[in-house]
């Protein structure tokens, strides 16, 4: 126990997470922990606990939102199965008991508040779809939602990985915590988090943009929430029923609070961006199989990204590979206006683009970048 604790401890003076993983798998072979029998055959619980915690602590860290997943990583997921979106107005849900550790809601959702911490205040300048000039008043309240994965550890859903299930849990929800880094998170069996409150700043979507039909936001981190799912897009993720069931009531919840429509429930897939090459998804997750119609919404895969209809945003042979080889319909339906609009101004293509990525700078300049910005 004794190496292991001094294992943890000097890790834990790393401030790098690739080099923390690193350092902890280059010592833990050294001492032959990792060379041990299965964890279930040590006598000395105690032990087991600590090599658990001290994997699950390093391994999210290392593994937990900073990249997500990247354009080019493998992908092998289930197909969602889709059902009919409910339409019409999102009727509003209430609340019916507020304890210390959680609230229920008369949906019957129970929302765990014992990692509940405080961040910057939500406000934010949005602009016209329609000419882009900034609309005169700054906006306080979410617009949309960002669905993320936690690309973090994920151990088969068995009852001997109960004690294992529940460590990497609190190492994933405590490293989310510190990093401010969505407001909420669904866990492998549909418990749900709220980590940083709903008018507070959540750290979850990097550059990013989006617009619905008379608004653009540009930096999601201020204008939409981030829910996160205990999920990975490397083909272990599952699409737990009951995860599904949390987050269908959970986005009913937000959306009747704050009038969200469902055209401003997107993925981080869908408005991630890179500004540097002005290629769209530089954070991959939820890139395919995200339940739409399960969560109560129109499939957001159909909506044109605003980052390559309104700002001459281009993607890679990546990106195609991550979001399953074969084009969404919004990516195609925003290509062909591009495609159209440059016609009728009689400029090629790359012209028109240039034109658009200049309009996207105009807006990016407009307001100024928070420090936190790049921090997913
Ligand atoms: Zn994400």
């Amino acid at each position: 126990m004794d190496t292991l604790l001094a294992i943890h401890l000097r890790a834990a003076q790393i401030p790098d997470s690739v080099h923390k993983l690193k350092f902890l798998r280059s010592e833990l072979e050294e001492s032959d922990v990792l060379a041990a029998p299965p964890v279930r055959r040590i006598p000395f619980p105690t032990v087991v606990a600590m090599v658990i915690a001290a994997l699950a602590f390093l391994f999210t860290r290392a593994t937990v939102n900073p990249e997500h997943a990247k354009a080019g990583e493998a992908l092998s997921l289930p197909a969602a199965v889709s059902i009919a979106p409910v339409e019409g107005k999102i009727e509003k849900i209430w609340l019916v008991e507020k304890r210390p550790a959680y609230w229920v809601y008369s949906n019957g959702l129970q929302i765990r508040t014992e990692y509940l911490t405080e961040s910057t205040v939500r406000h934010y300048v949005t602009w016209s779809r329609a000419d882009l000039v900034e609309n005169a008043a700054e906006a306080a309240m979410p617009a949309g939602i960002v669905f993320h994965t936690t690309e973090s550890l994920m151990l088969p859903l068995e009852a001997g990985e109960a004690h294992s299930l529940v460590r990497t849990r609190e190492a994933m929800l405590e490293h989310i915590r510190r990093g401010r880094l969505y407001n909420y998170v669904i866990d492998r069996f549909g418990q749900v988090f709220r980590v940083v409150p709903d008018d507070e700043v959540a750290f979850h979507a990097g550059h990013s943009v989006w617009a619905d039909a008379r608004t653009v936001y540009e930096g999601l981190n201020e204008s939409f929430l981030g829910v996160a799912l205990e999920a990975r897009t490397d083909g272990s993720l599952v699409q737990d029923p009951a995860q599904i069931r949390s987050g269908r009531m959970l986005t009913d919840l937000l959306r009747g609070e704050y009038s969200i429509p469902g055209e401003n429930c997107v993925t981080h897939a869908q408005v991630s961006v890179n500004p540097r090459n002005m290629q769209i998804g530089y954070h991959t997750d939820w890139a395919a199989n995200f339940p739409f119609g399960e969560f109560g919404l129109p499939d957001g895969y159909a909506s044109a990204p605003a980052s390559i209809e309104l700002f001459g945003f281009d993607y890679n042979r990546h990106f195609l590979e991550a979001i399953g080889g074969k084009p969404w319909q919004g990516l195609l339906t925003a290509e062909a206006t591009v495609r159209r609009a440059a016609e009728a101004r009689k400029c090629s293509t790359a012209e028109y683009r240039e034109l658009l990525r200049r309009k996207y700078q105009a807006i990016r300049s407009q307001r100024n970048e928070p420090a936190d910005r790049d921090r997913t």
